[in-house]
């Protein structure tokens, strides 16, 4: 068959690998071991020659390879190890990829966690310089000799700043870098960061692509586009597999098998069940966002409001190249911060909880919350003010989120 559309993929690709019973999809494989006929078999599972095969499941099982194999066709992909959670396969990279000595190149504006493992990586003598990527030369000063990696998010938590990820591409290509995308914000729904010439692709299942809230994941895919054969950090064992197979044959050794934050069977089953739905809800999503976006920037109370898909967004001519639509993440200011407990505490849909990329809309103030543990400094430096409210919009009908809004703004 010829290449299918996104969602046809999806809900038909379990069927066509050809489950047992005629099932249209995978079912959910709670077996640690796997046993063999031949010592042979087994042997060869251990030393890569049996491909495909299984041997103890925290590094993997047919359930968690079938997703792998979904989120590789999403992002177009080459391979994708899947993890317990997003931060995990994020510190599957980093750990397994760079060492004491090493230089990474960072956006200044990534997801909290994520920031702060980067302090981690520098207790273990991992060199961090964070820029404003939304400026391509920023990211090139920042390059020395021992600069091995750049990392970016596709749209970033809360600021949604966009960074220059085409120009970052060509340069991570002209100076043989790997270059890592956290696409988790996006998804493939929206943006294939191969495109722009990701090395990596990261995503955090438990957003958008799982979508209900309901189960952790995260995966790495590599794009195909790395020669990993030129890249200094490979381990001799790895070496012998082709080019193309060593990035992610280390991570999996080392990153998943070693560290083991696996993902379980169960968990991949919810992920793959969500993801049907992806394309359906991302759509749906962005355009609640956007016409809240809309309405918050027209509202007397509302000072900034940050969304790719407004025209006054600073990089909203990258988001219109670039991606599909603006995404379900929204982030505006109260031009009175001193009202904002009471605004959201008179808002009766959007639930008061953490989180992003779920079918509820879900609204958090960020300095005292996600942000607190980062400080005032931080904050000011990633353009967090006081009165700034991040909001996951759902998949509501936008007339009732739009009256809701009506009703607590009266507030402010
Ligand atoms: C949530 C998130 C992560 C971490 O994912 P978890 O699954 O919660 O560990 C990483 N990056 C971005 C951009 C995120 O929004």
């Amino acid at each position: 068959m010829d290449k299918q559309g996104f969602t046809t993929g999806i809900v038909h690709g379990d069927r066509n690998t050809g489950v047992e019973h005629g099932g249209l999809r995978q079912p959910i494989h709670t077996s640690v071991q796997y046993g063999f006929e031949r010592v042979e078999d087994l042997i060869g599972v251990f030393q890569g020659t049996k491909k495909g095969g299984f041997n103890y499941a925290r590094q993997g099982t047919p359930t968690t390879a079938a997703l792998e194999r979904k989120i590789t066709n999403l992002e177009e992909g080459v391979g994708s190890i899947c993890f317990s959670t997003g931060m995990a396969a994020i510190t599957a990279v980093f750990l397994t990829l760079l060492r004491a000595g090493d230089h990474l190149v960072a956006s200044r504006y990534v997801f909290g966690n994520t920031n702060s493992l980067f302090n981690t990586l520098r207790t273990l003598g991992v060199e961090v310089t964070t820029v404003d990527a939304g400026v391509r030369d920023n990211v090139a000063d920042a390059i020395k000799p021992n600069t091995r990696m750049v990392f970016v998010e596709t749209i970033a938590n809360p600021g949604t700043q966009i960074p220059d990820l085409l120009g970052i591409g060509e340069l991570c290509g002209e100076r043989g870098l790997a270059y890592v995308v956290d696409n988790t914000i996006t998804s493939p729904a929206l943006f294939r960061p191969k495109h722009v010439g990701a090395s990596l692709v990261i995503n955090s299942l438990t957003k958008t692509i799982a979508g209900h809230g309901a189960a952790l994941g995260g995966a790495v895919t590599d794009t195909g586009l790395f020669d990993w054969s030129r890249y200094p950090n490979i381990a001799e064992d790895y070496r012998r597999s082709a080019s193309k197979e060593q990035g992610l044959l280390q991570i999996r050794k080392k990153g998943l098998r070693d560290m083991g934050a696996a993902l379980s069977s169960e968990q991949a089953h919810q992920i793959a069940l969500g993801a049907e739905t992806l394309a359906l809800r991302v759509a749906k999503c962005s355009d609640n966002a956007l016409a809240l976006a809309n309405y918050l920037e027209r509202h007397d109370a509302i000072g900034n409001v940050f969304y790719p898909g407004l025209e006054s967004h600073p990089q909203h001519g990258i988001a219109k190249a670039l991606f599909k639509s603006g995404s379900w993440l929204l982030s505006f200011e109260l031009r009175n911060a001193d009202r904002m407990v009471d605004v959201i505490n008179a808002l009766q849909l959007p639930v008061k909880a953490t989180g992003l990329g779920d079918t509820r809309t879900l609204i958090i103030p960020v300095a005292p919350t996600i942000f607190f543990e980062a400080g005032e400094q931080t904050r000011k430096a990633m353009g967090i003010s006081d009165g700034m409210i991040r909001l996951s919009a759902g998949i509501e009908e936008i007339d009732d989120l739009i009256s809701d809004f009506e009703q607590a703004l009266k507030l402010a």
